[in-house]
């Protein structure tokens, strides 16, 4: 069986080749596998991502929208099980021009992403928004249910067990057992 994979190049698109095209907006609906797509408690499955976005180019920005999912895997914070999950996360992201990041007021700036300069292209990387996007949705700290009580008991033994047990009697007070048990008799 063969796959096409996607990788993170392919989500770069050509701002000139958009604008070229007859329909003002693009719907890119592929999956992509990106590296590093993990937390330290949880990781995407394969780094493997369903995409289904719209870019939307108005004269000066780019408009992207939609959705991202992703399969999900971790470890329970208080019994260390596997757990696992999915993201379907709503995407809207808006692009904006290095001059626009400069002089625009209107645009709550910190929220945009930039256009890249690709060989004396500009793009838009929609990467950037995918990972940012699926990292800030990560469990943070999973768990395997609500109502988890932690590691099993039978499998992560504590040593307390271990101080219960009595001692092994000394055979040198054997005898001094012996004259108890009589005397205790004798009473
Ligand atoms: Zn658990």
């Amino acid at each position: 069986m063969t796959i096409n994979k996607s990788f993170g190049k392919d989500l770069i698109f050509p701002l000139p080749l958009l604008r070229r095209r007859s329909e003002k907006i693009h719907h890119v609906n592929k999956e992509v596998f990106l590296d590093g797509l993990a937390i330290s408690a949880a990781r995407v499955l394969d780094g493997r991502v369903g995409l289904d976005l719209s870019i939307e180019l108005s004269r000066e920005e780019v408009l992207v929208t939609g959705k991202v999912a992703a399969s999900w895997s971790g470890e329970c914070r208080r019994c260390i099980e596997e757990v696992s999950g999915q993201l379907e996360l709503a995407v809207s992201e808006i692009f904006l021009s290095t001059e626009q990041f400069k002089n625009e007021v209107n645009f709550s700036v910190e929220d945009a992403f930039p256009f890249k300069e690709i060989e004396g292209e500009e793009v838009i990387d929609l990467e950037e928004v995918v990972r940012d996007s699926i990292l800030l949705a990560l469990p943070f700290s999973p768990l395997c249910s609500e109502e988890c009580q932690g590691p099993d008991p039978q499998r992560f033994p504590t040593d307390t067990t271990m101080e219960k047990k009595s001692p092994e009697k000394d055979p040198r007070w054997a005898v001094l057992d012996q004259l108890k048990f009589d005397k205790d008799n004798s009473a």
